[in-house]
Order: C-alpha cells, then sequence, then structure tokens
C-alpha cells in the first residue's frame, strides 16, 4: 500500500523533509505532498545582510517548487486547520487533502500586531525591521539615509527566529557606521528581554566584551509594551522608556494560525510540542514537526531543520513500518554570528552542552566562541550551503545530526 505523507510548509525544513523522505521511499511506497501559502523561497539568513547593502532582496529569493526533488507534488494553498481525527488538511479553497503521515513545517508568523505601534499608518517611517523582506530593503534605505542620533536595537520577546540575528545586526551596524564616519554621532542601544546579551552562559560572556568593547549598550530583562510612534519611545512593561531616532525591531513571533484553529494540535502561541527526541508531535503519533512550527528547546535556526532532518527520516519508516521511533535528536545548533570587519563567531551546542571554546566540527576546524576571518568565510559560504546541501536534504561531508564532541574544550567553560 502506497503512505500519503503530506508537508505543510515548503520552507527551509519541509523541503528539505520532503526531499529527503522521497529519496527514501520509491513512489510506489509513498506519494509526497507539499503544501504551501506561496512559490517564493526566501533564505532568510540573507535578510540580516540586505538593510547594510551586503545583499540583493531579489536574490534571496527563488520558485519553491523547483526546490522540490521531482515527484514531490507541491500544492500552492494556505492550510486553515488539520483534522486530527479524520486525517485531513483543511486549505483555503475549501479543498481537504488526506494524509496517513504529516509533517508540520510551516514555521514561525510575525505578529507586529501584536504590540502597540507596530502596524498602520507609516509605522516603518521610524521603525523598521528586517525579519521580513520588504521591511529589510525599506530599512536599508532608511539606515543610507540616517545621519546620527539613538539607534536602537529591540527584541520584543522570545521566541524569534535566529535569537543571535539581532546581535549580529549591531555588529554589523556599528562596522556600517564606523566606515561611514558616523559612529562618533550614533548611540547604539539593544534592548532584549533576556537577562544578558543571550541565552548561554560562556557564549552571553563573550557577547557581552564584543559589545562592550563596540560601544553597545545593552538593555536587558526589556520586555516591549509599546512602540510610541509620536514620542520615539520604546516602552516596556515594567514602565521603562528608551528614546529613538531609529528603531530597528524584531516583532513578537507566533505560529501558523491554522496550528492553534486545529483542536488539539498546539500551544495558544501556535507552536506545536513535540517529544524533544523523536519529533513526534504530543498530538498524534503520525503527526511530526520540523522546523521553527516546534516547541522544543533548540533556537529556531535554519541549521537546527538540517540537523533535524535525518532524525524525522528514520522515524517517519519506522513509523509506517510500525515500529518504535530508533532515531533521537540532540538538539544540535550550529551558528555563526557575524560580528563586522569581516569576522564571525561560531557556536555550535546542543540540549545538553552550551557553547564551549575549541574547534568545530574536529580538533582541526573553524574556531569556536572566537572572532575569525574563517568563520566569516563560512557564514558567507552557509548561502550555498543552504541551496545546494540543506535544501535537496544531503548531508555535510563528514558532519552527522548529532552534535560532534571532538574539538569541544568543555575544561575551557568558565564556572
Ligand atoms: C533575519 C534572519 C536571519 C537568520 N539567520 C540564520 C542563520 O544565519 N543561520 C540559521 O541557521 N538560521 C537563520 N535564520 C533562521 C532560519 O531562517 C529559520 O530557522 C528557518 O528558515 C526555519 O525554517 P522553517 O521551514 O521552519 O520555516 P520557514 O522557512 O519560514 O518555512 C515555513 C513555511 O510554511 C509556510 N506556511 C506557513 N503557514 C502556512 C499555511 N497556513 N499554509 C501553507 N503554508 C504555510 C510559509 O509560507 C513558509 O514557506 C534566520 C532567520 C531570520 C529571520
Amino acid at each position: 500500500m502506497s503512505a500519503r505523507i503530506v508537508v505543510v510548509g515548503g520552507g527551509t525544513a519541509g523541503t528539505l523533509a520532503a526531499n529527503r523522505l522521497r529519496r527514501r521511499f520509491p513512489s510506489e511506497r509513498a506519494s509526497i505532498t507539499v503544501i504551501d501559502a506561496n512559490d517564493r523561497h526566501l533564505y532568510k539568513p540573507g535578510l540580516l545582510f540586505v538593510p547594510f547593502g551586503l545583499a540583493r532582496p531579489s536574490r534571496l529569493v527563488r520558485s519553491r517548487g523547483t526546490q522540490l526533488a521531482s515527484g514531490v507534488v507541491f500544492l500552492e494553498r494556505s492550510v486553515v486547520q488539520v483534522d486530527l481525527d479524520s486525517g485531513h488538511v483543511l486549505c483555503d479553497d475549501g479543498s481537504a487533502v488526506g494524509y496517513d503521515v504529516l509533517v508540520l513545517a510551516s514555521g514561525v508568523r510575525l505578529a507586529p500586531e501584536e504590540t502597540p505601534g507596530l502596524t498602520g499608518d507609516g509605522w516603518s517611517r521610524s521603525a523598521h525591521s528586517f525579519y521580513d523582506l520588504e521591511g529589510s530593503a525599506r530599512l536599508a534605505a532608511a539606515l543610507a539615509s540616517f545621519e546620527g542620533g539613538r539607534l536602537v536595537v529591540a527584541t520584543m520577546d522570545m521566541p524569534i527566529a535566529c535569537p543571535v540575528a539581532p546581535l549580529e545586526f549591531c555588529f554589523l551596524a556599528d562596522w556600517h557606521l564606523r566606515t561611514r564616519g558616523l559612529r562618533a554621532k550614533v548611540e547604539l542601544v539593544y534592548l532584549t528581554p533576556l537577562d544578558g546579551a543571550f541565552t548561554k552562559a560562556t557564549c552571553n560572556r563573550e557577547l557581552e566584551g564584543l559589545l562592550a568593547d563596540k560601544g553597545v549598550e545593552v538593555v536587558t530583562d526589556f520586555t516591549t509594551a509599546e512602540v510610541d510612534r509620536a514620542r520615539r519611545r520604546i516602552v516596556s512593561y515594567d514602565g521603562r522608556e528608551v528614546a529613538y531616532d531609529l528603531a530597528v525591531v524584531v516583532p513578537l513571533h507566533e505560529g501558523a494560525a491554522y496550528v492553534s484553529a486545529s483542536d488539539g494540535l498546539g500551544d495558544a502561541l501556535g507552536f506545536v510540542p513535540a517529544d524533544p527526541a523523536t519529533l513526534q508531535s504530543r498530538a498524534r503519533p503520525n503527526v511530526f514537526v520540523i522546523g521553527d512550527a516546534a516547541d522544543l528547546p533548540a533556537p529556531k535556526a535554519a541549521s537546527v531543520a538540517h540537523f533535524e532532518g535525518a532524525v524525522l527520516e528514520a522515524n517517519i519508516v519506522a513509523f509506517l513500518e510500525e515500529r518504535p521511533p530508533p532515531a533521537r535528536f540532540d538538539g544540535h545548533a550550529s551558528c555563526f554570528i557575524e560580528s563586522g570587519f569581516h569576522k564571525a563567531l561560531l557556536i555550535d551546542y546542543n540540549y545538553d552542552l552550551e557553547p564551549v571554546p575549541g574547534h568545530f566540527p574536529a580538533r582541526v576546524g573553524l574556531p569556536l566562541l572566537r572572532q575569525s576571518h574563517l568563520n566569516h568565510l563560512g557564514k558567507r559560504a552557509f548561502e550555498q550551503l543552504y541551496w545546494h546541501v540543506l535544501l535537496p536534504g544531503r548531508e555535510l561531508p563528514g558532519l552527522r545530526s548529532d552534535m560532534p564532541e571532538s574539538g569541544k574544550r568543555r575544561d575551557l567553560i568558565a564556572a
């Protein structure tokens, strides 16, 4: 019998999952269908570079259909609900797509409307976001005409995709302003809801040192309640106000609306609770989740979706063969942190181990938790890897989905 595998979302995670499964199953064994609301696949990591003129928006978008292996059916529809009892995905055109195995890969939705001041006429005149394509292009124009004052970068609240991206924005802004001879005229401020620059202690110390070196003021425990555009103030829930001339905000993130609209599928924010090791949803054993849509203690990053891919594939194969899930995801995440001046840091960690110094992926390799030009080259090379290795669902040579241990200097974690 042929199994019907349906993937909701044709972004990073859905595309790599579908391509892996297509290779794994001959077409008589399984049909694989990807449903996405549109045919524009955006390379999101490139958004960081657009405001600084280091990436062209049009180069970041490709057709989704062309990223999918032949034999994968692509349906351009918006999913409005999942009926877990009957095993159907309901779409906005009234169609219902039946499944035996469902893979949820619908990522995150930006929810600026949840923060007063981030929507409505003219909100992007003084406050901007680089988290979508149009926003990053508008920010490029705003930054080009910025001549000095208070540049405030603010993460509204967690979780967000790529939690290091706002920090990278600060580093690149510092570099950009120095290059234009404007740095002395700009106060650069970073507002974060966390109690430090990042969630992991060792990495936090390194990043806070770098922010201090570059003269970026960090305001912690700052959860934004409102952006008061008339007075150009960002206001926190505990009543603190930070003045800005140019604000760069990361809006609140939620899961896709159909998740909350489907009985028993997700939580109130639209994320899908799942077993962090098997990626099987808590809702049903035949529903799996991959990428940003999942409520897991791993960062929302393309690298995470990549490492999850092998686990998802093995566990879907086992499910269809009526075996218990054999593969375990360890939370492996690998993130380059662009720090300006053609340098970047690299962090590599998992559920159990926070970022540590050393080298990646083995004793000889890219330096961990330290700025280097090699890491910057790695960050820029990631784009080609993304289109040609990650999305086709291939493995990186010499790198498995589990976090590599050799090269990690656990002994150097500061107490
Ligand atoms: C500025 C920025 C910089 C980043 N930098 C990095 C980086 O350097 N390294 C890194 O590893 N990661 C980075 N990331 C994170 C990375 O891009 C995401 O983690 C990754 O794209 C998540 O993949 P996904 O498939 O879960 O979600 P997405 O790629 O967003 O795909 C979700 C898909 O679901 C579709 N969808 C949603 N709802 C529906 C619906 N109702 N019906 C049909 N389709 C639907 C959407 O159209 C979309 O195509 C960055 C992200 C941003 C925003």
